[in-house]
């Protein structure tokens, strides 16, 4: 049995709560409709509390509290008394989500004072918010004549009643009969937020959360001996669980100290006493566990939102994610919830897993709050072509359970309870929007030939078996970046040499014989896999990462290279390194290839029919060697993310730089034109794999510096082949040669206006 440690504080508590608690189940219980039960809820509560008044608030849309429910003020105030969030002390209670107790009312600055409620004759009040899921519902109140002093017991009280009135608000036992619209879609206003894309397109549906709130069915207990019994297996497995994690990583890698700490200081918590202590005194106060876990959590929600002090802060949401995974385990939940059609899943974090973890079929769109356009959901997301936003700190508190929600993946935004107005524009949208789509889907078939028959090679972007079924229904001509950290990143060890070979097989499988371009693993900086880190860096994009760390853990190359040469055995392999910055970093790996191909020659083992290598250009410097590497070289692939990044010195993570540097800037674009020309004199080719290619836009003036081989994202190809086949490309490089001469900020507006005065489809929209 837990000990609660609790020195007799909570013993007047528990008498009089539950007493209150069981007269409020026997109303419940009992007959009459939801009006009715309400008024007689207050009843009891003003009795049971000794006072002259009792009151219930409820709110309304546009954030209002209106009176429903009375004893003590005149009955016609009822639905008349309408107080606005923040006026008066229910305003304020419901403002700041905490109770107050006032011997004098009137007197506080808030004090609002409304005639019609005959409420003269009252001095002191108690108000307490009524919470549920970290939002104020209502307002519970009692009022007494004389100058009382509230006492904490009493507050106590008034909180642990409060709570029931949300939890029947919340499961629509008053809704019929008195129109209470708490909890309802209408409850609240519609909001527009700005996020960042992590994936582009239009989408409307349902919120969905990820892990979402446990309803609970009881909320009074019949015998608060098993309760507290409910709660020690509860507790028991949840330390387990936690314990198998602590576990399953500390097993595996030195490496993993920081989340073994994570970890560690996570399971201190869920031992916590204080924490335990709270929730046994309020399972003491006649609540069910689950309503006494999720009181606690009321509690921790609404300190959690007046805090700023980092550190607190993370203490006081790691209580409130583990009294959430206790809930689970008292509601003896463990999977995901099953997804309505078009459900919009909004989480603070993701992982890639869990996100795969749903059908995604059914789901319209993602929203990650914390998640930025490199982290690993929006790469699966991508993959699965889901619109896609994050970077939107609070909305989830900001969003209902079933709430309408556009993901405006393309202008990001999203719309939480938009108008039927704008959700019929938004409609109209989409339904454009796929009707050109299918429209490109079609062109896409076609050869990627410009108007003046200039032949352009679309190659495709991949990381994850998912991605390749796109390469053969999207008409691309190969796999021109096959990031193979991705499937890295989402294992949770590192995989031997007979994992990758099964993998890479599988690729080679798929592609049905067209070419793919491996690159090797490019991890470190913001692709951190979650069993090897670089330890602490100040620096991480500058620091140890890609070929650096292949080239100081030689073994670790040398096993990818192998299970890369054993897969192509009869094809072509293609391999290129990343993040090469010396002709000497990309010399040394290429002499590890070399030492693995031999290796295999020499083991009389089926070899590749041909070996091409490459190099990702993606750091300034190696353009200054790369004459010197030209004759090695057989193709040279430009990572014009990272490329951006380090000419202009602006972290690509950092959403404050989000747009800052214009990739359509003269000085980026001719930096462009001037690898180019190095590739067209010493006759190799030369293409561009980095977001920009998948740009419309962007992609028009590529192939005005006279690019022929683009690699762009999987639900890009449609409308870059559609761009290509209505452009002339001798005029367009023109109209490029001729701009980059003058030196101007930068080209966008320039080139979408030569798109439009050309007919060029450069968008979904024109
Ligand atoms: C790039 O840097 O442009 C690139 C394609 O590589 P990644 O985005 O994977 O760093
Ligand atoms: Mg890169």
């Amino acid at each position: 049995m837990i000990q609660s440690g609790h020195d007799g504080i909570p013993t007047e508590v528990a008498t009089n709560s539950r007493h209150l608690l069981a007269g409020l189940r026997d109303i419940m219980a009992g007959s009459g409709n939801a009006k009715e039960k309400l008024g007689k809820i207050v009843q009891v509560i003003a009795s049971e509390m000794v006072a002259e008044v009792c009151s219930c608030y409820v709110r309304r849309a546009g954030d209002i509290l209106e009176l429903f429910a009375t004893i003590g003020l005149h009955q016609s105030a009822i639905h008349q008394t309408k107080l606005r969030l923040g006026e008066g002390v229910v305003g304020d209670v419901a403002a700041h989500a905490r109770p107050l107790a006032l011997s004098d009312a009137r007197h506080h600055p808030s004090f609002s004072y409304r005639p019609e409620t005959g409420e003269d004759p009252f001095d002191s009040m108690l108000a307490a918010p009524v919470l549920r899921d970290g939002k104020v519902r209502g307002v519970l109140v009692i009022q007494n004549r004389d100058r009382r002093v509230y006492t904490d017991v009493e507050v106590e009280i008034l909180q642990t009643t409060a709570m029931v009135i949300a939890e029947l608000l919340a499961n629509g036992e008053l809704v019929n009969a008195t129109e209470i619209i708490v909890g309802s879609q209408d409850a609240l206003m519609p909001v527009r937020r700005a996020a960042v894309i992590l994936n582009g397109g239009l989408s409307i549906g349902i919120a969905v959360r990820h892990d979402p709130q446990i309803t609970l069915l009881k909320m009074v207990a019949d015998d608060p001996i098993i309760e507290e019994e409910r709660l020690q297996t509860a507790l028991t497995a949840m330390i387990g669980q936690i314990d198998d994690l602590l576990h399953h990583h500390a097993g595996r890698t030195a490496h993993h100290r920081e989340a073994l700490d994570v970890l560690e200081s996570y399971r201190m918590f869920a031992s916590d006493h204080g924490w335990m202590r709270r929730i046994v005194e309020a399972i003491r106060t006649g609540l069910t566990a689950e309503a006494a876990v999720q009181r606690v959590q009321n509690d921790m929600r609404a300190r959690l939102s007046q805090v700023t002090d980092p550190v607190f802060r993370e203490k006081l949401s790691d209580l409130d994610d583990l009294a959430h995974r206790l809930l689970r385990q008292l509601a003896g939940h463990q999977g995901h919830a099953i997804l309505p059609d078009n459900a919009i899943l909004l989480a603070r974090s993701l992982g890639p897993a869990e996100l795969l973890d749903y059908d995604t079929t059914r789901l319209a769109g993602v929203i990650v709050e914390e998640a930025t356009p490199s982290s690993h959901v929006a790469i699966v997301a991508k993959a699965l072509s889901i619109p896609a936003l994050g970077q939107c700190p609070g909305l989830i508190e900001q969003v209902e359970p079933l709430d309408t929600l556009i993901v405006d993946g393309d202008h990001g935004q999203v719309l939480v309870r938009p108008m039927e107005e704008v959700q019929e524009q938004f409609r109209h949208s989409i339904r454009l929007r796929d009707l050109r789509q299918r429209v490109f889907r079609e062109n896409a078939a076609l050869p990627a030939i410009t108007l003046d028959h200039v032949s352009i090679r679309v190659m495709m972007n991949a990381g994850l078996l998912i991605d390749l079924p796109h390469l053969h229904s999207s008409g691309a001509d190969g796999i021109g970046l096959y990031r193979t950290e991705v499937p890295f990143m989402i294992r949770d060890n590192y995989p031997d040499v007979a994992a990758q070979e099964q993998l890479y097989t599988q690729i080679f499988n798929r592609v049905e014989g067209k070419p793919v371009v491996f690159r090797t693993l490019d991890v470190g900086g913001d692709k951190m896999l979650p069993y090897f880190t670089a330890g602490n860096e100040e620096n991480p994009a500058l620091g140890w990462r890609a070929v650096r760390i292949g080239l100081d853990r030689p073994a670790m190359l040398c096993r990818q290279l192998r299970a890369l040469i054993r897969a192509a055995s009869g094809q072509v392999l293609r391999v290129m390194f990343p993040f090469v910055a010396t002709a000497a970093e990309w010399r040394a790996a290429n002499q590890l290839l070399n030492r693995e191909l031999a290796r295999q020659q020499a083991r009389q083992l089926p070899m590749p029919i041909r070996v091409e290598r490459g190099v990702m250009l993606e750091i300034p410097s190696l353009l200054e060697e790369l004459p010197d590497l030209m004759d090695d070289l057989d193709f040279i692939s430009i990572g014009s993310n990272d490329l951006l990044q380090y000419f202009y010195a602006a972290d690509r993570t950092n959403p404050r730089l989000t747009g800052r540097y214009d990739t359509l800037s003269p000085s980026f674009l001719r930096l462009l034109q001037r690898i180019l020309k190095m590739a067209a004199d010493n006759n190799k080719p030369v293409s561009l794999c980095g977001e920009m290619a998948s740009r419309p836009l962007e992609a028009l003036a590529l192939l005005g510096l006279g690019f022929r081989t683009l690699s762009v994202s999987p639900s890009s190809l449609d409308i870059v082949k559609t761009m290509i086949r209505s452009v002339d490309s001798a005029r367009l490089y023109d109209f490029i040669a001729d701009r980059l001469a003058r030196s101007c900020q930068n080209i966008r507006g320039e080139l979408y206006a030569y798109a439009r005065d050309h007919a060029i489809i450069v968008g979904y929209s024109q």
